[in-house]
């Protein structure tokens, strides 16, 4: 059986990846997703196991002297990490997953798994950015300045991807990752099994 690829998909907060994403598993249901374990609060529109698991410090803290993550990194004061096995397992079972991290993150699991294939979704603009920042209303004005920073410095390694996404539509921004998806799958790499199936016969 040929091996599932890990996409990792990276952009600053309010970026838009959510939303792009979320609409990319209506289109690809078969696509999974990396559950990141993280330790910050819990917004009001969040539910606990869809994108996120919510853990205290101290078993975020268990889980790196475990070696259980993929990578982790701290984020405005909170831990984020992706947990390793769910990862390597969809790889092996043949599924392709998405791993949604900050530069820090992909840079870690590009080292792990040199194999994967990066996105950096890109908003239009920085003033459009703070706008939808702005917007949420879930936060204060100190995190989300300290945000806007975190996204700067993150828009500087966007060289660092495979490939750049401009969230200006979302309609657009959607069929280019599905686009970038469906273009992988048909990596020689990933089809030797047919050629070797052709000349087997
Ligand atoms: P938020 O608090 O807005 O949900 O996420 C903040 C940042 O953390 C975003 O840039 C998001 O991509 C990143 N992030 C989410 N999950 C992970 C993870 O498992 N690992 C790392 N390194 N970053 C993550």
């Amino acid at each position: 059986m040929n091996k599932g690829r890990l996409f990792i998909v990276s952009g600053p907060s309010g970026s838009g990846k959510d939303t792009i994403l979320a609409e990319l598993f209506k289109i690809c249901p078969e696509i999974k997703f990396s559950i990141s374990s993280i330790t910050r609060d819990m917004r009001e529109n969040e539910i606990p196991g869809e994108k996120y698991n919510f853990i205290s410090k101290e078993q975020f803290e268990n889980m790196i002297k475990h070696d259980e993550l993929l990578e982790y990194n701290r984020f405005v004061g909170n831990y984020y990490g992706t947990p390793k096995e769910p990862v390597i397992k969809a790889i092996e079972d043949g599924c392709d997953i998405i791993v949604e991290v900050d530069v820090n993150g992909a840079a870690q699991i590009r080292k792990e798994v040199p194999d994967c294939t990066s996105i950096f979704i890109l908003p239009p603009s920085l003033e459009t950015l703070k706008v939808r920042l702005k917007g949420r209303g879930t936060e204060s004005d100190d995190k989300i300045n300290a945000r806007l920073s975190c996204a700067l410095d993150e828009i500087k390694r966007a060289e660092e991807y495979d490939y750049i996404v401009v969230n200006d539509n979302l309609f657009e921004s959607v069929s280019e990752l599905c686009n970038i998806i469906k273009l992988d799958r048909l990596k020689t790499d990933r089809n030797i099994n047919l050629i070797e199936k052709i000349l087997n016969e």
